[in-house]
C-alpha cells in the first residue's frame, strides 16, 4: 500500500480506480518510428473516423438544439477536407519524419494563430475550431475517445491541473473523486468540485505507475491510499456508510425554516454552474438559487452559445424552481475562466485583467444576448440579475441601461417578461467603499468573499503557495463585509454572500449578528448549514 498526501478541497471519502488524464499537449512525440507514408495513412484513417464522430454529434445537435447550432460540427467537417490544410499536415509528416499525431497538433495551431490574425471576422472566429478539430484527430489518434475524459467505469480522476472548462465537461456520473498535482483551493475547479459533492485532493505527487491502482481518497485526512490494505479498505468503506447516514439524517431537516431558537430567520439558497445541477438545488432543499454561474455554459460550448441555447437554460432552471428566485449572475469569464472562442489575449495580471463586466461592457453583443435570454426566462418565474466585479456607479448605470435597451426590443417584439430584480456582486474592495452610492442603483449585494479576500489581501487565489496565506476570516474582510451588509440596508438593499466563505460553519453566527439576509452555499452544503443557524441563539453571548 502506498500514501500519497494533498490538500481537500472536499471532505469526503472516495473509493475506486485512478484514471491518470494527459492532455493532448503531453504525449505528442515529435518523431516517428514508422515511414511518412504509414504516418499518412494513420492520419487519414483518423480523420476519417472523427468525420464520422461529427456526423454523430451534427445530428444530435440539430435534434436537440437546432440547425444553426449545430453547423459547427459541419464546419469543423469540412476543414478536414481543407486541401491547404491537408497538405500542411502531409508537409510535417514528410519534412521533419513526425507523427500524424504531432502534425495534426502543429498545423492546428499553425491554422489557428494564422486565422486569429486575420481581419475577416469569420476567419478569426474559426481560429478556434481549426484547432478544436485538430485535437480531435490526435485524441483518435493516441486512443483518446473524444471529450471523454474519464472512461467508462467510474473512477478517480487524476491530473496535473484541470481547468474550469474541463472539469465542468465531465460526466459526473463517472467521476468519484478527483487528485491534481497543481491548483489551488480557492480556484473555480475546486468550486467545481464542491458544487457536485466530489472529493478531491490538490497538490498530490502522483506517478504514472497510479493509473489503473485500486485507491481510496480520504478527503479528512488529506490523503490518497493506493492499493489500500483489505483492512484499511473496510474501514473506509465503514466511513463513507456512515456519511451517507449522516447525510440522509440531515434530510430530516427538508422543508424546515432557516431559522435560529431565538427566532431569527435567513434565506439558505444554493450556488450553481449549470441547468443540469438544479436537481442538487431540489434534493437539498435550497430556498432559491443565490448564484447561477452563467458563464459555465460559455466553457461547455465549443463556440458562443446562441440568446436561444441560453434561454432554454435558464428557462429550465427557472420553471424547475417554480417560482423561488434565481440569481443569474452575468458573464464572469476572463481570468481562471478561459473560453478558446473569445480569443482573449494573455495578460499579466488576469486576475486584475480584462474579465468579467469590463469584457460585456465592449463586447456589448454578447451581453445583449445574454441579457436577452434572462429577460425571456422571467416570464417562466423569479429571475434576478446580477453584474460581477464591479467597481463603479458609472458600470451599473451602463449595464442596466444595457438591459433597458434589452428589455424595449423585446416588448417591441411581444415578448412576455416578469418583474426582475437587479443586483451585483460586491467583490471589490471599491464596491465596497461605494456600497452607499451603488445601493442607490440596484435591489441588491451578493458578496463574493472569493474575489473580496483576494483583492482586499492582495492575494492571488490561483497561487497554491498562498493558500496559507489566503485568509478569509481575516479581519479585514469581516469589515468589509459589515461595511457592506450597513450600507445595503441603509438603502433598502438586500445582502447575501454567495461566496465560498457563506458555507463556513464557524462564521455563520457572525453572519447572522451582522444582519445578512441571504447566504447562497453549494448544494450539499445547505442542510449543514441550516442544522447549524437552527443550534444558535442569538440572545447568547457570542460564542469566542
Ligand atoms: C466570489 O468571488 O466570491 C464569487 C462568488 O464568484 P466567483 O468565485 O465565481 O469568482
Ligand atoms: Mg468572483
Amino acid at each position: 500500500m502506498q500514501v500519497a498526501t494533498g490538500k481537500s478541497i472536499l471532505n469526503g471519502i472516495a473509493i475506486g480506480p485512478l484514471h491518470i488524464y494527459h492532455k493532448t499537449e503531453s504525449t505528442t512525440s515529435v518523431s516517428s518510428t514508422l515511414s511518412p507514408a504509414e504516418e499518412w495513412q494513420r492520419f487519414e484513417n483518423a480523420c476519417e473516423k472523427a468525420k464520422e464522430q461529427l456526423a454523430g454529434l451534427y445530428e444530435k445537435a440539430l435534434e436537440e438544439v437546432g440547425e444553426e447550432n449545430a453547423a459547427i460540427f459541419e464546419i469543423h467537417q469540412m476543414m478536414l477536407e481543407d486541401e491547404d490544410y491537408l497538405d500542411a499536415v502531409k508537409g510535417i509528416i514528410e519534412t521533419q519524419g513526425a507523427t500524424a499525431e504531432y502534425a495534426a497538433y502543429t498545423t492546428g495551431d499553425n491554422f489557428s494563430a494564422a486565422f486569429a490574425a486575420m481581419d475577416d471576422a469569420y476567419m478569426k472566429a474559426r481560429a478556434t475550431d481549426v484547432k478544436d478539430v485538430s485535437r480531435r484527430v490526435v485524441n483518435i489518434l493516441t486512443g483518446k475517445t473524444d471529450g471523454n475524459l474519464l472512461g467508462d467505469k467510474p473512477v478517480i480522476l487524476v491530473a496535473d491541473d484541470l481547468t474550469p472548462s474541463e472539469t465542468v465537461q465531465m460526466d459526473k456520473s463517472k467521476l468519484l473523486g478527483f487528485i491534481t498535482r497543481h491548483g489551488s483551493a480557492n480556484s473555480h475547479t475546486a468550486i467545481l468540485a464542491r458544487t457536485m459533492n466530489i472529493p478531491a485532493l490538490i497538490g498530490v505527487d502522483f506517478d504514472e505507475s497510479w493509473d489503473g491502482r485500486m485507491a481510496v481518497l480520504d478527503g479528512y485526512n488529506h490523503c490518497v491510499y493506493i492499493d489500500p490494505a483489505a483492512e484499511l479498505l473496510s474501514t473506509m468503506e465503514n466511513k463513507r456508510t456512515e456519511d451517507l447516514k449522516q447525510e440522509a439524517l440531515l434530510q430530516g431537516l427538508k422543508k424546515k425554516p432557516n431559522i435560529t431558537l431565538d427566532g431569527k430567520e435567513i434565506n439558505v439558497y444554493a450556488n450553481i454552474g449549470s441547468a443540469a445541477d438544479v436537481g442538487l438545488v431540489l434534493q437539498n432543499d435550497a430556498g432559491g438559487i443565490g448564484l447561477f454561474r452563467s458563464e459555465f455554459i460559455y466553457l461547455e460550448s465549443e463556440d458562443y452559445p446562441s440568446e436561444d441555447q441560453q434561454f432554454a437554460s435558464y428557462k429550465r432552471v427557472v420553471e424547475t424552481m417554480a417560482g423561488k428566485k434565481v440569481v443569474f449572475r452575468t458573464l464572469d469569464i476572463g481570468a481562471d475562466k478561459q473560453a478558446a472562442y473569445f480569443n482573449l489575449d494573455k495578460e499579466e495580471n488576469p486576475a486584475l485583467g480584462y474579465r468579467a463586466i469590463r469584457i460585456c461592457l465592449t463586447r456589448k453583443d454578447i451581453f445583449k444576448q445574454q441579457l436577452r435570454a434572462m429577460l425571456r426566462a422571467s416570464a417562466f418565474g423569479n429571475v434576478s440579475i446580477m453584474f460581477p466585479m464591479v467597481i463603479s456607479v458609472r458600470e451599473v448605470r451602463d449595464a442596466k441601461e444595457i438591459l433597458e435597451e434589452c428589455r424595449a426590443e423585446l416588448r417591441e417584439s411581444g415578448v412576455a417578461m416578469g418583474e426582475v430584480e437587479i443586483g451585483i456582486m460586491v467583490e471589490t474592495p471599491a464596491a465596497v467603499m461605494m456600497a452607499d452610492e451603488l445601493a442607490e442603483e440596484v435591489d441588491f449585494f451578493s458578496l463574493g468573499t472569493n474575489d473580496l479576500t483576494q483583492y482586499t489581501l492582495a492575494i492571488d487565489r490561483q497561487n497554491p503557495k498562498l493558500d496559507a496565506f489566503y485568509d478569509s476570516h481575516h479581519p479585514a474582510v469581516l469589515r468589509m463585509i459589515r461595511h457592506t451588509v450597513e450600507a445595503g440596508h441603509r438603502h433598502n438593499c438586500w445582502v447575501g454572500i454567495c461566496g465560498e466563505l457563506g458555507a463556513d460553519l464557524t462564521l455563520t453566527e457572525t453572519f447572522l449578528r451582522m444582519g445578512v439576509d441571504e447566504l447562497s452555499v453549494s448544494p450539499a452544503a445547505v442542510l449543514p448549514l441550516r442544522k447549524r443557524i437552527r443550534s444558535l441563539d442569538l440572545t447568547k453571548e457570542a460564542e469566542a
